[in-house]
């Protein structure tokens, strides 16, 4: 893609609106497009990350067997009445009237309403275990948003459910959703913890949280600096005696054993091997996809900029071209690391090479190329490991092997 024919437009100075790092880079990089406070869009950078997040999701929740679907966010209210939790959650709701005077909501979360779906389309046993999942904007009247997209009004969530008929298999889906989301984290780049977590709103009697250490984090952990270790409560390391230290963590996902609570609730029944009619034993497992971005961008940057983690980057390189008459050359590099599945920013701007490099380092894809002088020379690239900030020189064809090797590790 040619910068300069892209819907790409970075600002050098930091944003007045900026509350933390990661939303002050995303906001100079051009990612996002705050709207209001809690409101944002995201442009084509923001959307690239954005999707290679999903990708990520939907490759690990597909492989355990999870089917994706896409459920409606106005939500009739009547739902919620059979729950009680139109009150538990009056005031993170976004409710109002339809024309015929119906009462609705923009889904907070969408329990009942799978429980709904399940409960219509799933009579026996032999249906089962079944897991659903979607990927799909959330509203949530938050009372106070902040960090950009770490705590929005409207944000984007992956929320998995499980159905099973007995509570082995329940423990099973939990499992198998708790290595997903270990290998899901793991390939956005995360560092991260789990830990059992108060099942709150949600109900239910065992739930786990995923957590990235973060100084935007609105969790508080106590962490152990000699053995790496958190934990719940202050106390001291159990193994060194060392005093703990508070640790702020980000939120990024949380599974939880619901059992019958909902299926109960909504009177969501099927009939067992042997004849009896049960409600159906129930998971839930949300994401916050936009918070993982905010996270990732949270945790990778230095002084210059972003610094995305291979996988989850706009582009995988960032090629600046200091001389017009190589540009033929840049897109011939381009298609042929295409080729190898790899995707590629030309600026082919008419900026001096520092703004340039500054936009390079601001955007943070992983390798930096550098066709100039010289390139003109004696046909040699430069690469800049973005992260590390190492440079090697190479000819084309050493390059292309050099790049297909580092992203088939
Ligand atoms: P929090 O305690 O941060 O408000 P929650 O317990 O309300 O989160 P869940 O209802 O479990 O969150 O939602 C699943 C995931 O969605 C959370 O783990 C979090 O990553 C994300 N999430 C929740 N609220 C927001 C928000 N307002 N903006 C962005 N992401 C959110
Ligand atoms: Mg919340």
């Amino acid at each position: 893609m040619l910068f300069s024919k892209s819907f790409i437009f970075t600002q050098r100075e930091d944003p007045k609106v900026a509350e933390c790092k990661s939303h002050k880079l995303l906001l100079r990089g051009g990612f996002l497009f705050m709207v209001s406070s809690g409101i944002y869009s995201y442009l084509p950078l923001g959307y690239r990350v954005l999707n290679n997040i999903n990708n990520i999701i939907r490759k690990h929740m597909n492989s355990k067997g999870a089917q994706e679907i896409l459920m409606s966010a106005l939500q009739p209210i009547e739902i919620w009445q059979k729950t009680g939790r139109d009150k538990d959650l009056a005031e993170v709701m976004f409710r109002f009237k339809d024309r015929k005077d119906r009462d609705i909501c923009l889904g907070p979360t969408h329990e009942e309403e799978i429980t709904e779906i399940i409960r219509r389309s799933v009579s026996s046993y032999k249906q089962l275990p079944m897991i659903l999942y979607q990927i799909q904007t959330k509203f949530r009247d938050e009372p106070r948003p902040r960090f950009g997209l770490m705590r929005s009004c409207e944000f984007i969530m992956k929320d998995a459910y499980s159905f099973d008929k007995d509570n082995q298999g329940l423990d099973q889906n939990y499992e198998k959703m708790f290595q997903a989301y270990k290998d899901i984290f793991s390939e956005c780049g995360l560092d991260f913890i789990d830990i059992e977590a108060d099942s709150g709103a949600m109900g239910g009697n065992l739930s786990h949280e995923f957590m990235v250490p973060g100084d935007t984090g609105e969790d508080l952990l106590f962490k152990c600096s000699d053995c790496a270790k958190y934990f719940k409560n202050e106390g001291q390391c159990p193994d060194c005696k060392k005093k703990l230290e508070e640790a702020k963590m980000i939120e990024v996902g949380h599974i939880f054993k619901l059992g019958t609570k909902y299926s109960k609730a909504q009177e969501a029944f099927f009939l067992n091997e042997f004849g009896k009619r049960i409600p159906f034993i129930m998971g839930c497992y949300g994401i916050g996809v936009s918070r993982i971005l905010s996270a990732i961008a949270e945790v990778n940057s230095d002084e210059k900029g972003l610094v995305w983690p291979k996988g989850v980057s706009p582009f995988d390189l960032s090629l600046v071209v200091l001389d017009d008459t190589i540009l033929p050359k840049a897109l011939e590099l381009e298609e042929a690391l295409e080729g190898e599945g790899l995707s590629v920013l030309i600026d082919d701007r008419q900026e001096a090479a520092g703004v340039k490099f500054n936009d390079a380092y601001l955007l943070g894809n992983p390798y930096i190329l550098i066709m100039g002088k010289k390139y003109l020379k004696d046909g040699t690239i430069d690469l800049e490991i973005r992260k590390t900030r190492t440079s090697k020189s190479f000819k084309k064809g050493d390059l292309i092997k050099f790049l297909k090797d580092e992203y088939s590790r």
